[in-house]
This record gives structure tokens, C-alpha cells and sequence, in this order.
């Protein structure tokens, strides 16, 4: 049996961070009354989107959420709530 690497206590838990890169991804989606899940693509795009959110760059994130060569407004203000919500988490 192989020893795991230690995680650091300032790193969150792995669940966590999945739980964080969920909710990240449910908003790049699209909030909905009911929708509690993002679509598989968006889903898919979680990790991504928590990785960029922690550097804190709006342009980056945003053209990660829209898939556009420029990224559109709507996707821009995901992008702006996103690293709002990676900020109270990382408090
Ligand atoms: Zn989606
Ligand atoms: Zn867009």
C-alpha cells in the first residue's frame, strides 16, 4: 500500500474544492430556479474554472466560461461572480 503525499492544512479538503468547483461551474452554466447541476460540458470545465478563479484573472476565466475567441459580457460577469465566490471561499 502506498503512502499518499500529505496534503498542506492551507490547501482545502479535496471535497471541498470539488464541492466549490461544482458550484463554480453550476454559475459559468447558467443559474436556473431548480437547476442544481451544471451541464456535462460546463461540468467538465469545473476544475479549470477554480484553477483560473484562484489566480484571479477576469479575461482568462471569462474566455474559459464563453469557448468564444472573445469572451461576451454575460460571460464576463459569470467570470466577475465566480471570483467573487472563490474569495468568500477563500477566506
Ligand atoms: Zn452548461
Ligand atoms: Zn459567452
Amino acid at each position: 500500500m502506498t503512502t499518499l503525499t500529505v496534503v498542506p492544512n492551507t490547501t482545502p479538503a479535496a471535497d471541498d474544492f470539488d464541492e466549490l468547483a461544482q458550484r463554480m461551474a453550476l454559475v459559468a452554466c447558467g443559474v436556473r430556479e431548480g437547476k442544481t447541476r451544471a451541464c456535462d460540458e460546463h461540468q467538465r470545465k469545473g476544475m479549470a474554472i477554480l484553477r483560473i478563479a484562484s489566480t484571479g484573472a477576469l479575461d482568462a476565466l471569462a474566455l474559459t466560461i464563453c469557448g468564444a475567441e472573445r469572451p461576451c459580457t454575460t460571460c464576463t460577469a459569470k467570470a466577475a461572480e465566480i471570483i467573487r465566490i472563490y474569495n468568500e471561499a477563500a477566506r
